[in-house]
């Protein structure tokens, strides 16, 4: 006879990579994932269960609280009347605040300066008849950014001038908001979780190297950070987690400028940039995330030594020439190449930065240099 409790069947909203990677990690917890999204093929489908059903499908409710126990998300692109009104029917965490308003960037932008955290200025800009205003909030060079469904870059211009920032608004002809350049040393990136019981943890801090607006590089613990500024970072965190009442993992893009900390932006989900806690931290970013929406005790979030993680954009690299690499760990997401998208990812782990560079020294020609670059 089993005194466990039963396992709670866990479904997640989206398909993507995240999601897949947060599934294979449910399975291990013999907790039966889900994948709900509305194309045909998604690299979520091959870990879980598929619910192949857009998200305003009239049918998903009732077979999702037929189904499942607990419903997640892994994108905050989500149409949020629906993903409402599914939350009615079975428990959603993170729940839907939390998706509401980092789906925004306006809202989520107003949100952390009510939260009295540092960032870029910014002003709304609904079309070029609102520039002026804005340019007086934000001076330039700024960037326009649309309010919703940008990431990775896009949906995003940069202006130097009155002109370009008119042009940039007639051209992208969404809401947007206008924000300040802000002139960093470096990208940083937190990844915490917050259990059911309110217990807050986070991973040591991420140092993140982009490519045409898209993560490239990550290595962690950041080099040089000391304990210090990753509790500021923590600080910031779970100060919005805690205003949100947000359950599972949420990730803080930072500029450090050397005297600040400045939020760029908040993920209410894991995050590209804590893949590296696959095989580089006592407790993955997934696992953590699973345990901390199924109400069980969260992991470990300590490093285990030093970790690099390089993205593969685009075009991979034979599959036999990544995995000759010794001790790399490879990550493919069952997608079909495309420039700039995200095709999978590899890891390097070593005791300290000398050992990562001399595992970086034999990654294939072109993944090398950004990576030893990232680790200088
Ligand atoms: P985002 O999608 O907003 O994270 O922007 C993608 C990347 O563009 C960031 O990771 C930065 O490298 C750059 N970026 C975005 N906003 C700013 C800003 N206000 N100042 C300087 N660089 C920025």
């Amino acid at each position: 006879m089993s005194d466990h409790a039963p396992s709670p069947r866990l479904a997640i909203l989206g398909g993507g990579q995240l999601g897949r990677m947060m599934a294979f990690d449910a399975h291990r917890l013999d907790i039966a994932p889900i994948v709900v999204a509305p194309q045909e093929a998604a690299p979520g489908f091959a870990a879980a269960k598929p619910i192949p059903l857009d998200f305003d499908d009239a049918a998903l409710g009732a077979r999702l609280e037929a189904e499942a126990d607990v419903l997640t998300y892994e994108v905050e692109h989500l149409p949020v009347e629906a993903v409402r009104a599914l939350g009615e029917r079975v428990p959603l965490r993170p729940g839907i605040r939390s998706l509401e308003i980092t789906g925004d960037r306006l809202l989520e932008k107003q949100f952390i300066a009510s939260c009295g955290l540092p960032l870029a200025p910014f002003a709304p800009v609904d079309g070029p008849e609102d520039v002026d205003a804005a340019l007086a909030v934000t001076g330039l060079p700024a960037i326009l950014k649309t309010r919703r469904h940008g990431y990775d870059g896009k949906g995003q211009r940069r202006v130097s001038t009155r002109e370009e920032a008119e042009a940039a608004a007639r051209e992208l002809a969404v809401p947007s908001v206008l924000e300040g350049f802000v002139t960093f040393e470096r990208e940083l990136s937190v990844v915490a979780v917050r259990g059911l019981d309110g217990e807050v943890r986070s991973w040591p801090l991420a140092e993140n190297t982009h490519r045409d607006g898209i993560l490239h590089v990550s290595v962690a613990p950041a080099p040089g950070t000391d304990g210090a500024l990753h509790a500021r970072a923590e600080a910031k965190a779970k100060r919005l987690m805690e205003e949100l009442d947000h359950v599972g993992v949420l990730t803080v893009e930072l500029f450090d400028t050397g005297e600040q900390l400045l939020l760029n932006e908040i993920a209410p989900r894991v995050h590209n940039s804590g893949h590296w806690t696959l095989e580089g931290a006592v407790t993955s970013q997934f696992e953590n995330h699973v345990r901390a929406v199924c109400g069980l005790p969260l992991g470990d979030t300590a490093a285990r030594g030093a970790s690099v993680m390089i993205n593969l954009l685009g075009e991979l690299p034979p599959r036999e020439a990544l995995l000759a690499v010794p001790g790399l760990h490879l990550h493919l997401y069952g997608k079909a190449p495309r420039p700039g998208r995200k095709l999978g990812h590899a890891t390097l782990c070593a005791d300290d930065m000398g050992g990562l560079r001399e595992a970086a020294a034999r990654l294939p020609e072109a993944l090398r240099a950004p990576t030893l670059a990232a680790l200088a």
